[in-house]
C-alpha cells in the first residue's frame, strides 16, 4: 500500500512550489488508491508563524487535496503535529545512542561559537563523540545541558537511489555529526521527519530537490535502526523567468508565488492545480494538457516526473485560467463573480446577461470589474470614436441619422432582448442604404462609449435596458 505525506512547515504563506509538492505527493498515493497524510512540521519554533497551519489546511481544502490522515481528521498514527510528538523523538534518539549511531554532546555554546570562528566551514569537531559511557552518565546526572548528534560514519560512501534523479552518493567523510535533538529538547527536521515517516508507514517520500543531497544522512538513520528505506521522489526545482531571459528560483520578483495571492488575483484553484501539475511532470505518450484532479490520479506516474528544472510561465497560467473560466458553469461563474465585483449595479441592469457576455472574454476574475465598468456607467468619450473607415463612417451626419432613426424604434419595443432588438433594427440598413454592420457600429459606440466591447450593440442594450439605452443615445446625439 502506497503511503505519502505532505509535511509543510508552518512558516507563512503557501508557496506554489509547496503546493506542487502536495499535489504530487497526493497523486503518487492516489494513483495507487493509497493514503495521503498531512503532517505539520513545526519543531523549528523560531520560524513558526501563527495562522500558517490554517493557510495550509485551507489550501488543501480549496484545491481538493483531501488528506486521509492529519490534524483535524485524525488517524491511527497521530498526533500529526510534530510539536506534539516531542517525547517520541527523544525516545528514538536515545535508542539510536544505544545502537551506537548517535551520541550525547555537552559542548557549551561558547565552545561551539569559538570553533565556528576558527573554522566556519569545518563544522563540529566531534569533541564528544568518544566520551566514555561513564562520563556521559555523570554529565547527565549533573544535569548538564546536551544535544544528541548523529554519529556519521567517517569513511566509505553512502548511496541511495532517487526515483527521479537516480543514484545519489555521498562520501561519508563529508558528513557532519548533525544535531538530532536540540538543547531545548526539540528534534531537528533532519531527525524527526525520518522518525515520523517510519512510524507513519510512509512508503514514498515526495519533496523538493533541496533535500536531495541531505538524504544520505537520512538513509543512514534508517539503516542504523534497521528499518527499510522509503522510496525517494525528489521534485525538480521550480524556476521563474527573469527579465533578461535567464531563470532563477521562483520568487516574488517573478510574480505572485503564493496560492492565496493567485486566488485574489483571479485565478481558479483548478486552473492553478492543472497548470502546476505540468511543472515537472508530463503524461506518457501524449501532449494532453487539461486534466481534472480525478484524471490526474489516473494518469500520474512517477516515471513521468522530470529532473530538469521547471519554469513557471505566468502567460501560460493565464491562458489556462481563461480556458477554465470559459468552461465554468454559469452558476459557478456567478458565484465567483460576486466576490470579484464589488460595486453596486443599477437595478435595471441585467446582471446575468452581462456576466454571460464577460465570461468568455476574460482570462482572470480580477479583470471582471474593469471590463464591466461601462455597463454600470457610460464612460466619457470623444465623438471621434464614431468615425470608422472600415464601416465607411466618415461624417458625424451619418451617425446622427442612424441614432435618430433608431431611437423611436427602440423606444416603442415591448420586449428588449437581443433577438427582438436585432430583428427590429435590421430593416434600418436597407432603409438608410447602409450595411447593417455600420448601423450597429454607431449604436454600439453610443451605448458603450468604447471601441472594443464584450458583445455587440444589441447584446449591450439588452444588458443595460431600455431606459439606459435611450439615455445613452440621447447623450451621443448631444455630443454630435
Ligand atoms: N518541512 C519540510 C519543508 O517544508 C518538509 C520536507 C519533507 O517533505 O521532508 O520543506
Amino acid at each position: 500500500m502506497t503511503v505519502t505525506r505532505f509535511a509543510p512547515s508552518p512558516t507563512g504563506y503557501m508557496h506554489i512550489g509547496n503546493l506542487r509538492t502536495a499535489l504530487y505527493a497526493y497523486l503518487v498515493a492516489k494513483h495507487d488508491n493509497g493514503t495521503f497524510i498531512l503532517r505539520i512540521e513545526d519543531t523549528d519554533r523560531e520560524r513558526f508563524v501563527e495562522g500558517a497551519t490554517d493557510i495550509i489546511k485551507d489550501t488543501l481544502r480549496i484545491t481538493g487535496l483531501r488528506y486521509d490522515e492529519g490534524p483535524d481528521v485524525g488517524g491511527e498514527h497521530g498526533p500529526y503535529v510534530q510539536s506534539e510528538r516531542k517525547a517520541i523523538y527523544m525516545e528514538y534518539a536515545k535508542r539510536l545512542v544505544d545502537l551506537g549511531a548517535a551520541y550525547y554532546c555537552f559542548c557549551s555554546k561558547e565552545r561551539l561559537e569559538k570553533l565556528h570562528e576558527e573554522d566556519a566551514v569545518g563544522g563540529y569537531d566531534r569533541h564528544c563523540r568518544n566520551l566514555s559511557p561513564g562520563q556521559v552518565q555523570k554529565n547527565l546526572d549533573a544535569g548538564l545541558p546536551f544535544v544528541i548528534r548523529q554519529k556519521a560514519p567517517l569513511t566509505g560512501v553512502t548511496t541511495y537511489t532517487d526515483s527521479v534523479f537516480g543514484e545519489i552518493s555521498m562520501n561519508n567523510e563529508e558528513l557532519q555529526d548533525q544535531i538530532l535533538i536540540k538543547a531545548d529538547g526539540y528534534p531537528t527536521y533532519n531527525f524527526c521527519h525520518v522518525i515520523d515517516d517510519y512510524l507513519m508507514g510512509v512508503t514514498h517520500v515526495v519533496r523538493g530537490s533541496e533535500y536531495l543531497t541531505s538524504t544520505p544522512k537520512y538513509v543512514l538513520l534508517y539503516d542504523a535502526f534497521g528499518w527499510e528505506r522509503p522510496t525517494y521522489v525528489h521534485l525538480p526545482l521550480m524556476m521563474g523567468k527573469n527579465e533578461d531571459g535567464t531563470v532563477s528560483k521562483l520568487s516574488k520578483r517573478h510574480g505572485a508565488v503564493s496560492f492565496q495571492d493567485l486566488l485574489s488575483d483571479g485565478y481558479l484553484p483548478e486552473a492553478i492545480l492543472n497548470y502546476i501539475a505540468l511543472l515537472g511532470w508530463c503524461p506518457k505518450d501524449s501532449t494532453r494538457e487539461f486534466f481534472t484532479l480525478d484524471e490526474l490520479k489516473e494518469v500520474f506516474t512517477i516515471d513521468g516526473v522530470s529532473k530538469s528544472p521547471a519554469v513557471f510561465d505566468y502567460d501560460k497560467l493565464l491562458w489556462f485560467n481563461g480556458e477554465y473560466i470559459h468552461a465554468l458553469s454559469d452558476e459557478r461563474f456567478l458565484a465567483y463573480a460576486d466576490t470579484f465585483m464589488k460595486e453596486a449595479y443599477p437595478e435595471t441592469l441585467n446582471k446575468d446577461k452581462m456576466l454571460a457576455l464577460l465570461k468568455t472574454r476574460i482570462a482572470k476574475l480580477s479583470e471582471l470589474d474593469d471590463r464591466a465598468a461601462f455597463f454600470r456607467e457610460l464612460p466619457a468619450y470623444d465623438k471621434e470614436l464614431f468615425l470608422n473607415k472600415k464601416n465607411k463612417i466618415t461624417e458625424y451626419d451619418t451617425v446622427r441619422t442612424v441614432l435618430t432613426q433608431a431611437r423611436p424604434i427602440l423606444s416603442e419595443l415591448t420586449a428588449f432582448d437581443n433577438d427582438t432588438l436585432f430583428a427590429a433594427l435590421s430593416p434600418l440598413g436597407e432603409a438608410l442604404g447602409m450595411k447593417l454592420g455600420a448601423i450597429m457600429w454607431c449604436l454600439r459606440i453610443a451605448v458603450s462609449g468604447l471601441s472594443a466591447t464584450p458583445g455587440g450593440a444589441t447584446e449591450i442594450m439588452e444588458v443595460i435596458g431600455r431606459e439606459q439605452t435611450l439615455a445613452r443615445i440621447d447623450h451621443a446625439l448631444s455630443l454630435l
